[in-house]
């Protein structure tokens, strides 16, 4: 189910049978290599909790069509929200949910840029409760995890595309957002030629830590970072977007049912 098509009483009907959880996707808008498409974060995003939510019988929000990219500043039609803005406005997102009943909310990023901001508004959000200011209907937990983690995901991009996934650009998600909009298909040799990055440490450590925007583009001028966007085929999108959102739904439930005391 997606929130934005369902009405206040069907919500209310939920959280009454108990049901508190919601899937909140994060994208952003940013380039994508050669034609690849600015809002790739957030149309796998939203595909994969919508896809998720179905599954389970759960709810998907819209995706969030903004993301913090402050790296790619300056390139045409890139919008990045700034790191305090992001973590503001997701603490908002998790504050309003929970007020009104949807205490589980799990954040399902498509773009590494946000794992910051989004840790730091939760952390906002526990301290405001630690120090006794907000109260909400049930205890509040909010997660934040990514689309393409989960083991039947992992397995297939290592099946499809083994070392030319790479990290940004990746023939995952371009296949992901040919799936959901057909006309992202493109001929293989309109994307950069593959270049290898044996070891990238702006991914190390589960986050990313990139420099200014002119150095970013002077360190990965064609875009990818180490991936191969011309294997990408909507085909393959359709498996990949089946195997992210049966990783995500079997999380998202097992979150939402947890007790209060381990929901995180
Ligand atoms: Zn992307």
């Amino acid at each position: 189910m997606r929130l934005d098509l369902m009405s206040r009483d069907a919500v209310a009907a939920r959280i009454a049978s108990g049901r508190r959880g919601v899937i909140l996707p994060l994208g952003s808008l940013e380039p994508h290599a050669g034609p690849g498409a600015l809002g790739t974060d957030a149309i796998c995003a939203g595909a994969v909790a919508e896809r998720a939510a179905e599954r389970v019988g759960g709810i998907a929000a819209p995706a969030l069509a903004y993301g913090m990219v402050q790296f790619h500043l300056g390139a045409p039609g890139c919008v990045s929200l700034r790191p305090s803005t992001l973590s503001a406005l997701l603490f908002d997102a998790i504050v309003s949910l929970g007020m009104g009943g949807l205490t589980r909310v799990l954040l399902l990023t498509g773009h590494g840029g946000n794992a910051a901001p989004a840790q730091a508004a939760i952390q906002e959000v526990m301290a405001e409760v630690s120090l006794g200011r907000l109260r909400f209907p049930a205890p509040v937990s909010a997660k934040l995890r990514a689309w393409w983690e989960g083991p039947r995901l992992a397995a297939l991009r290592r099946e499809l595309y083994g070392d030319r996934e790479g990290f940004h650009v990746t023939p995952s998600e371009v296949a992901i957002a040919m799936t959901v909009h057909p006309a992202l298909a493109v001929p293989r040799d309109a994307w950069p030629a593959w270049r290898a990055v044996a070891h990238d440490p702006l991914h190390d450590l589960g986050g990313d830590r990139h420099e200014d925007a002119a150095r970013h583009a002077a360190r990965f001028p064609d875009g990818p970072i180490g991936s191969d966007p011309s294997l990408a085929t909507a085909e393959d999108g359709e498996r990949l977007l089946d195997a992210a959102a049966q990783d995500v739904a079997e999380a998202f439930a097992a979150f939402e049912a947890a007790p209060d005391q381990s929901a995180r």
